[in-house]
């Protein structure tokens, strides 16, 4: 009988915990170390942020297992305050410290996985570790933030960095009464989404009250002066603003822990993360990785990325496991599908952006819509902000992006899903979703976010982007088929107005040579008219997520509620 296997993990969190449980449930006899340099495995750093208001009232829940807990139930060694120093991949063997103890000693291998996961990125900034500062990655670092409230009581806290983790922290501090400055260095907040869908996230922020300042750098973190009163520090922006902070949380990205793997001489990829293969194997064939410390492939691009999320972590945690425990397994690559909470506004995400594609050299296209998440008659209903990226030439669908206070999750799953099943626009405007007037619709949002882009594909319109309108020749007229209603309360500067009910008896009005945009509150009822102008044989394109979109991204962000019209549209 073959000896038992002894494999070695480092890192007892998310990924390193499911490698565990999942080596156990494969094999008995396995030796199954946990070498975990902090105090705590497996527990909820996702829930981190929540704990701080107390919205997650109880912090042992966060506590999804304890040591004695995995050693227990899954007779894992778990070895928590032992941080792993080296790697001697010639003789296979670990060096670990106990932190408590202060002892070093070596454990030898079959097969090591290291999940080290990810570190908090820092800028050498003039008085970035001054008290009062703080990173949240761990439960220790959540402790000390609270500890902070309890000591200090802040009234003013900035937060730099408005990725997913500093919005969700900017939230919680805003619910616990302070005033927050969120800081971002880029022109958006939320950086992985697309701009004109992030600015439902930033205008949802300043409307709870939080101090949203884009382009802005810290330039240095400085001793309150004469007059100011700050706990922290005084925060100092490149335009010269200083803002007096009780609190900071540095919220500034995160990138992979590879100094174990770097040390050993493991490959590392260009985003500075393990490399991998699909089977979760690095350079060296008894030494794999998961988590936030590898690089993973997008699925459409081929190209490597780095993805730090938990899903994808515990999901190649189950591969490597597989793989080590003579279960062959393959990780299919990560797509980057989010989702954030900003304050009772949804916002998530698949695939590719913008962004993404233009780096890639894919040619693609972009259609919004912005329906309600059910019918209008029925109460409750609330506007969906939808974005698709697809393929003009096949309808292949390359990402979506979802924002909205009702069912947007659900909407942006269905998306995630038939992205990954190789599913077109026309396979997805085709699809038979659930319908009743509380749910949604007989025609459902993603049904109709496909059915926008199928028409592109099948050449039935011709879309103009909120942007296009910025640089419009100066011959082309737009037109807005609007009701009167909303067309009085805001519009496009510029713009012509004839309702979609009196166009056809109006088209004398209009000008064949001259080009036309038509648009209406989401491009809905623009639709309409843009078919009945061009089989009328005018030069014409449609506004695509009509003066929403516009408004999404345009400088003077004026507001644009949907009138009646647009919704009795969208009740049937
Ligand atoms: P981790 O879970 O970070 O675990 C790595 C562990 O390795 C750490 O405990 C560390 O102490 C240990 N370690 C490192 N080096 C050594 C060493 N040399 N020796 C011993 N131990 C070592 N993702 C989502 O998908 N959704 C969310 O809502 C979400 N929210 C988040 C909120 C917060 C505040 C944070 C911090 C992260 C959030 N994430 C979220 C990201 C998600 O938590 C990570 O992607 C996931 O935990 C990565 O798993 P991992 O195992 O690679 O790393």
């Amino acid at each position: 009988m073959p000896a038992a296997k002894k494999v070695i993990i480092v890192g007892g969190v998310a990924g390193g915990a499911s490698v565990a449980a999942r080596a156990r449930r494969l094999s008995e006899d396995a030796h199954i170390i946990v070498v975990e340099r902090g105090s705590f495995v497996s527990y909820a750093n996702c829930g981190l942020p929540f704990h701080i208001s107390g919205e997650i009232p109880e912090r042992e829940s966060l506590l999804v297992q304890t040591p004695q807990g995995l050693r227990n139930r899954f007779n894992l060694d778990v070895r928590t305050e032992s941080e792993a120093l080296r790697i001697d991949r010639v003789n296979k063997v670990l060096t670990v410290k106990n932190l408590v103890t202060g002892e070093t000693y070596d454990e030898t291998y079959d097969d090591l996985v290291l999940a080290p996961g990810a570190q908090a990125v820092s800028f050498p900034i003039p008085g970035i570790d001054r008290a009062g500062h703080f990173t949240l990655r761990a439960i220790p670092d959540m402790d000390k933030i609270i500890a902070w409230n309890v000591a200090v009581q802040p009234r003013h806290a900035t937060v730099v960095g408005a990725g997913y983790v500093g919005l969700e922290v900017a939230e919680q501090l805003t619910h616990l009464g302070m005033s927050v400055t969120v800081i971002e260095a880029r022109p958006q907040v939320l950086p992985v989404i697309d701009e004109d869908m992030a600015f439902w996230a930033q205008r949802q922020l300043e409307d709870q009250g939080v101090d949203v300042r884009l382009e802005t750098m810290v330039t240095s973190f400085e001793e309150p002066a004469d007059g100011e009163r700050a706990a922290a520090s005084v925060v100092v922006c490149n335009d010269g603003e200083r803002i007096a902070s009780d609190l900071v949380v540095l919220s500034m990205g995160v990138k992979p822990e590879v100094t174990l793997a770097v040390e050993a001489g493991l490959e590392i990829g260009e985003f500075g993360g393990i490399r991998v293969n699909q089977h979760m194997r690095t350079s060296d064939e008894h030494v794999w990785a998961v988590g936030d410390a590898i690089e993973v492939r997008n699925p459409i691009t081929r190209e490597w990325s780095f993805v730090a999320l938990a899903g994808p972590a515990n999901r190649q945690g189950r591969v490597a496991a597989d793989n080590i425990m003579g279960r062959p397994a393959t990780y299919r690559g990560t797509y980057g599908t989010s989702i954030v909470r900003v304050f009772d506004l949804t916002v998530a995400s698949t695939g590719l952006t913008e962004h993404a594609l233009m780096r890639g050299g894919i040619a693609y296209e972009a259609v919004h819509v912005h329906p309600l998440s059910h019918v209008g008659y029925y109460p409750g209903a609330e506007i969906l902000d939808m974005k698709l990226l697809f393929s003009v030439g096949d309808g292949t669908i390359y990402g979506a992006q979802v924002v909205g206070k009702e069912s947007a999750a659900r909407r942006l799953d269905v998306l995630a899903t038939a992205i990954q099943a190789g599913m077109t626009v026309d396979d997805v405007a085709q699809l038979e979703l659930c319908y009743a007037p509380a749910y949604g619709a007989p025609k459902d949002p993603v049904n109709l976010l496909a059915m926008a882009a199928r028409n592109v594909v099948n050449g039935d319109v011709k879309i103009a982007q909120w942007h296009d309108l910025d640089r419009l020749d100066d011959g082309t007229v737009v037109l807005d088929v609007r009701s009167e209603e909303e067309h009085t309360a805001s519009s496009i500067p510029g713009s012509l107005h004839i309702p979609l009910d009196e166009l056809r008896g109006r088209l004398g009005e209009l000008d064949r040579s001259q080009p036309i945009v038509v648009h209406c509150f989401s491009g809905q009822r623009s639709y309409f008219a843009y078919r009945m102008l061009a089989l009328n044989g005018f030069d014409v394109r449609n506004l695509t997520g009509g003066i929403r979109s516009w408004q999404a991204a345009h400088p003077d962000r004026e507001r644009h509620e949907p009138g009646a019209d647009h919704v009795s549209a969208l009740a049937k």
